[in-house]
């Protein structure tokens, strides 16, 4: 008899718990369903791991509830939030959390029940009949079956203050439980009916049975939402017809706005190379990963199309991850237009009860195709053969908070255990990846050229420095920009601007002595916000009004400097006057839907000129437009960061990669001033081969990766003293280090301060991962001995950023 289990719990402690099971739930829980436990004076949600009978020897509590009558992690998903716990020195409790996204499950709240001493009282009572008063009424109800406060207030008005006095006769008991969400409760909007074909017993009320006639002579299913103008009462009649499990009501699949549909295109010859020898893979079910490297516009994604549709053949399922940003309706809608009701789409932005709908809609093997962004890989899809991670050196796939790990190369663990194939697609892949292709780890599979002999943009290099001392202006646009803007704008062509910082001008400095003005918490520069009026921290949010005064010199010179997108904006609408411009960045896109609106818009050309950040370099097929100019080329060289050099080069070739990706040809202005630098010269060329032989020499003359597996410690303390101290004890105790290995710190963090924590870092290179590995839980061990707090030690496994 199963009379124990073991918990993993999302709390910073690297164990199991192990827990009692009451009789009533001792054949129940199953290993990978969740269960409610009491830890401490909370009650927390955890995924049970083990069911067993070894008394573990000591008191231990009972299991509250059991959540999932099934199990929601598959022994396949835990042991992949193993690996993860293990690689990432991750708790595995909070890694199992962030595989499963049923946040909307569990709702809290109280339940009540009567006592021993309740019971009798409640015979005595039910002696008077006749009386009807509050107190009464909720000892009947509570004679019946246990019920929540919630239910009971609605019932009886004054439930609230009947239940403390019968708490406190002893009478009732409360427990504080975690409730699952009642699907009923959903707005009718977003729910679907159908008729089942249950006969109805007995005479149903008016409003059901209209609508039991109309759901007749409208076959089909119907959003509910709709119905509520067509039949009277019906979102009310159609939840009890619901219970009478008459109809059923199911969560409405997500909206998608209606896409430019792709028709299957007729592959070209490399596409067809490079198919060919995915479809083999996929057939052999034997683990394999290939590198897609094909420039902009080169058609991988009719690549990916056909590769899913192999898999399926095999009756296998896929998984297709997608950058955050990326991941749009339009992008959702091309793949139900190919695959129909198969995909399901999982996506950070949908609401928790969304994410939920579709992920339980995925477990019961109602979708063989699942597009998804980086939490995407843990998606319960069941004979996984293919996973395909789209732009593959995209920055959204690492997941910067705990468990900090790589969603590409978490697909690649997954697809190894599940003998399943992984395409990395990308025009600019990650020099980590490529040099797996280079060494044979991955297969490389090349797309040249563009669809359809469509030339690669004419890219110009324009020296800014070269442009001042010509016209003696700090201009933001160089007048080749501004002329080649004037061409398109009277041919009717569309152009993108980039930008890389947001806000109207990107900081507010002094004249008279070059301070910068800094946010109180993390020590980095503020930005101005023209629209709030105000300075913004973009790391945490803190805001301030722009001083009078210098805030080190108390001087009156107080500076706008640099060019953010409003700005950029301001200067475009002032040199057009008759422009549509449109603007898309962080400050003008808080939803999803923005988002979209703006690039729709753009797309039927309802803009002439879209502006904007990063945002506008990813993945966007917009064929009408034609030039694409970059204000500053150089901005993110300047980072502290071994990958600058990489981030500069990705950045620009995509952007660029905008350009005349329809029948026109693309030209493309980089504004530079650093046009000698080898990623900006090389990003013009596009000349991705160039840049990775360099890049490579520099990474393995530093070895940086992927010369040595690195990981970034980082210790956090409220006072700077201590911070400083338990990174040099840390450091000491690290010290020496094996032979291969270098550590490199104690050192301020380039963001040394930041949400009011002081923060040092110890970098870590290594030539052996396992190692690290045991360098790192090494770390973790002193962290406990030393009762350092749960959140002073971030360990960072492959970091991706090092600020
Ligand atoms: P990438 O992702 O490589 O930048 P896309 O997959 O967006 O490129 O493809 C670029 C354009 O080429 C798209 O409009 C796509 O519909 C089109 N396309 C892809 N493959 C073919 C093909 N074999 N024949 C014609 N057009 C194609
Ligand atoms: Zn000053
Ligand atoms: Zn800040």
């Amino acid at each position: 008899m199963p009379r124990f289990c073991d918990v993993s719990l999302p709390v910073p402690l690297d164990q199991t718990f192990t827990y009692s099971l009451p009789l009533t739930l001792q054949h129940r829980v199953k290993a990978g369903a969740r269960v409610v436990a009491p830890f401490g004076p909370r009650k927390l949600t955890g995924v049970a791991l083990r069911v067993h009978d070894e008394d573990p020897g000591m008191a231990v509590k009972d299991v509250f509830r059991l959540i999932d009558i099934e199990p929601v992690l598959s022994d396949e998903l835990i042991a992949l939030g193993r690996w993860i716990s293990g690689y990432y020195c991750a708790p595995l409790g909070e890694v199992l959390r962030s595989m499963l996204p049923l946040a909307a499950d569990i709702r809290s709240g109280k339940i009540y029940t009567l006592t021993d001493a309740g019971r009798d009282a409640s015979k005595q009572l039910s002696i008077d009949a006749a009386n009807d008063d509050a107190l009464n009424q909720v000892m009947q109800m509570l004679a019946a079956r246990s019920l929540s406060a919630a239910h009971l207030k609605k019932k009886v008005p004054l439930a609230d203050r009947v239940l403390k006095s019968l708490e406190r006769k002893g009478w009732i008991a409360v427990e504080h439980v975690q409730q699952d969400r009642d699907p009923l409760r959903a707005p009718s909007a977003k729910l679907r009916i159908a008729p089942t074909t249950a006969e109805p017993q007995g005479k149903l009320p008016k409003a059901e049975r209209e609508l039991l006639a109309y759901l007749a002579l409208h076959p089909g299913t119907h959003n509910l939402g709709d119905l509520e103008e067509l039949v009277h009462n019906a979102s009310t009649a159609a939840r009890s017809l619901a219970r009478r499990q008459l109809v059923t009501l199911t969560p409405e699949p997500l909206a998608i706005r209606s896409a430019p549909i792709r028709a299957p295109h007729e592959l070209n010859a490399a596409q067809r190379n490079a198919f060919d020898l995915i479809g083999a893979g996929i057939e052999s079910r034997k683990f394999c990963t290939f590198l897609l490297h094909g420039v902009t516009g080169s058609g991988k994604t009719e690549v990916y199309l056909n590769a899913i549709d192999a898999a399926l053949a095999c009756s296998r399922s896929a998984l297709l991850l997608v950058p955050e940003i990326a991941l749009t309706p339009a992008v959702a809608g091309q793949f139900y237009a190919r695959f129909g009701d198969r995909v399901a789409i999982l996506h950070s932005a949908f609401s928790d009860s969304e994410r939920a709908d579709q992920w339980r809609r995925i477990r019961a093997g109602g979708a063989s195709v699942v597009v998804g962004t980086r939490s995407g890989v843990f998606a319960p899809v069941r004979t996984l053969g293919l996973i395909v991670v789209d732009e593959e050196h995209d920055a959204s796939y690492k997941q910067e908070e705990t468990p900090r790990y790589n969603g590409r190369d978490v697909a690649i663990v997954r697809a190894q255990s599940a003998g399943a194939c992984v395409v990395l697609g990308s025009a600019t892949p990650s020099l980590e990846s490529r040099f797996n292709a280079s060494s044979g780890k991955y297969t490389l599979l090349e797309l040249p050229d563009r669809i359809a002999e469509r030339p690669m943009p004419v890219v110009h290099l324009v020296d800014m420095r070269q442009e001042f001392l010509e016209t003696r202006k700090h201009a933001i646009f160089s007048r080749v920009l501004i002329e080649s803007i004037r061409e398109r704008l009277s041919n009717n062509e569309q152009a993108m601007v980039l930008l890389n910082r947001r806000g109207f001008s990107s900081f507010v400095a002094c004249r008279s002595c070059g301070a910068r003005v800094e946010c109180i918490n993390c020590a980095l520069t503020l930005t101005w916000h023209r629209r709030d009026r105000r300075l913004l921290c973009h790391y945490c949010g803190y805001a301030e009004k722009v001083p009078q005064v210098c805030p080190k010199c108390q001087s009156e010179h107080i500076h706008f400097m640099g060019a953010g997108s409003e700005r950029v904006e301001d200067e475009l609408h002032a040199e057009f006057p008759e422009a549509k411009i449109a603007r898309l960045d962080r400050d003008t896109v808080t939803g999803k839907r923005q988002f979209e609106d703006i690039l729709n818009n753009f797309r039927e050309r309802n803009f002439d000129i879209l502006v904007g950040t990063q945002m506008i370099a990813k993945g966007h097929d917009i064929p009408n437009v034609t030039l694409v100019g970059v204000v500053s080329a150089d901005v993110g060289l300047g980072m502290p960061d071994f990958r600058a050099a990489e981030r500069t080069f990705q950045l620009l070739t995509q952007v660029a990669g905008r350009a005349g990706r329809g029948h026109l040809p693309g030209v493309v202005y980089m504004q530079t001033i650093n046009p000698d630098h080898y990623a900006v010269q090389l990003a013009g060329r596009q000349d991705y081969q160039a840049f990775f032989d360099k890049e490579l020499q520099f990474r393995r003359f530093m070895r940086y990766p992927p010369f040595s597996a690195m990981a970034n410690v980082l210790v956090r303390a409220a006072k700077q003293e201590d911070a400083l101290r338990m990174s040099t004890e840390l450091g000491h105790h690290l010290t020496p280090a094996p032979e291969n290995m270098k550590i490199m710190g104690p050192a301020e963090a380039p963001v040394p301060r930041l949400k009011a924590e002081f923060r040092y870092q110890l970098l870590i290179k290594s030539g052996s991962r396992k190692e690290l590995n045991a360098l790192l839980k090494r770390a973790q061990e002193f962290a406990r001995a030393q009762k350092w707090s749960a959140t002073a030690l971030v360990i960072d496994v492959d970091p991706f950023t090092l600020m």
